[in-house]
């Protein structure tokens, strides 16, 4: 089948196999070209492996480190009748398999719903039998719901303020206009729900099955990753209800260590730096800001995306031979060039101003739509976009 982009709202609906695979061997090319790193992992657990960060971590374990890895996700595999593509992410990890195993490494997917105890049970036996056990676990999930495992009950995360009604500015990418949006504020019960799918309930779950099942090996890590951003973003991002669920899976970080302390286990949260993902796309304003972002920090020579801002958290934070670098609240930082002062200093000037007139000309969104296409496999070069390709690729 000949596979063209579709896009609904902030949605790419198809994903093209060949191009997965090129966007998954860049970013293997660029972990090879950098200098040889130290110790690191050697079996590692990545949740939420198939695409952005997750895959970037895991092919920064298996290209970087030689690491064995298993990844857990939940994409949609083709749909041969209907003549559907299978998601991006299905076929990043159709990719990062074939290519890891290539270099002799043991390379294995799980499918399904991570918030579920029967997934997490169908990896732990799948540890067992493989790898005996992980010495690290990579926590990068984002979902908008979660059905409870333990109740059954279903939750939704809400985009919302919760201090007062948001009143800003916002991107439409497929048309470049800019255009006012207003959000109310969030209710109580909105926020819980938030921080129930989103916080770190589940990754505490996660680290509580492994260590019981005798699957964590001693000294092992875990990090899960987290969000704060600028000023410009605080009521809809840091002091939204998303915020409030990253508090929450931030204050998990001690409680897990706390839970390994026998193993000499240890568990960090990183913040990150905002990057165009299949997330960060659906929530608003975001859209708009890392358009000028990306101008900015390109501009200064700083810009980094999934895989670079990965290569320095595994590097210089997590296997650097010393204890990582904390913030005063006991984080790791990769965003600091997105924090930097001059960077945010920049952004400020311009926020005021930016509009549907100045947009292409003052921020880099021409930038952002070719990465929010990459991340579906469109605009590789050497990839042939008219020719059909099969869409019907098996994970082993
Ligand atoms: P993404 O959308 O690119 O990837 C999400 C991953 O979660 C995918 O592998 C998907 O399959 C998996 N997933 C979703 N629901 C699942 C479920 N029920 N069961 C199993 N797997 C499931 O997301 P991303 O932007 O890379 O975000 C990953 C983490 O990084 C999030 O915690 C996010 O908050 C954080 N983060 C993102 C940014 C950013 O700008 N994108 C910045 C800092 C931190």
């Amino acid at each position: 089948m000949i596979v063209r982009p579709k896009i609904r709202g902030f949605l790419c609906t198809t994903a093209h196999p060949q191009g997965c695979a090129a966007n998954v061997q860049q970013q293997i090319d660029y972990i090879e070209a950098q200098p040889k790193a130290g110790k690191g992992p050697s079996r590692v657990l990545v949740i939420g492996a198939s695409n952005g960060y997750g895959l970037a971590s895991r092919i920064t374990a298996a290209f970087g480190y030689g690491a064995d890895t298993l990844g857990v996700f939940f994409e949609r595999p083709a749909d041969t009748k209907k003549k559907r593509p299978a998601s991006a992410g299905w076929y990043n990890s159709v990719a990062f398999e074939e290519k890891a195993r290539a270099k002799g490494l043991y390379a294995k997917s799980i499918n399904g719903d991570a918030f579920s105890n029967e997934l997490k049970q169908q990896t732990i036996e799948e540890i067992k039998s493989s790898m005996k056990s992980v010495d690290l676990v990579i926590y990068s999930l984002a979902s908008p719901r979660r059905t409870h495992p333990d109740t059954g009950i279903n939750y939704a995360s809400v985009l919302k303020p919760i201090e007062k009604k948001y009143e800003c500015k916002t991107l439409d990418v497929n048309n470049c206009k800019v255009t006012p949006v207003s959000i109310e504020t969030a209710s109580e019960e909105e926020i819980e729900h938030t921080k129930i799918v989103m916080g770190g309930e589940d990754w505490f779950m996660w680290m509580k099955a492994l260590k019981e099942a005798n699957v964590l090996a001693e000294d092992c890590l875990t990090v899960a990753y987290s969000y704060r951003g600028p000023k410009i973003t605080q009521s809809i991002y840091g002091k939204g209800t998303i915020g409030g669920a990253k508090d929450h899976l931030e204050a998990t970080a001690p409680e897990i260590t706390e839970l390994l302390k026998d193993i000499n286990g240890k568990a960090y949260a990183s913040v990150n730096k905002a990057l165009v993902t299949q997330s960060s796309s659906a929530i608003p304003v975001m859209p708009l800001y890392i358009s000028l972002l990306y101008r900015v920090m390109k501009d200064k020579g700083i810009q980094e995306g999934c895989i670079e801002q990965c290569y320095r958290l595994f590097a210089s934070k997590l296997f650097s031979g010393q204890e990582p670098l904390l913030d005063e609240k006991g984080r790791i930082r990769v965003d600091d060039l997105e924090m930097r002062e001059d960077v945010q200093e920049e952004i400020g000037k311009i926020w005021d101003n930016l509009d549907s007139d100045n947009i292409t000309e003052i921020t880099d969104i021409e930038g952002y739509k070719q990465e929010f296409l990459s991340l579906f496999g469109f605009g590789f070069e050497g990839v042939d976009y008219d020719a059909d390709v099969e869409i019907d690729l098996k994970l082993t």
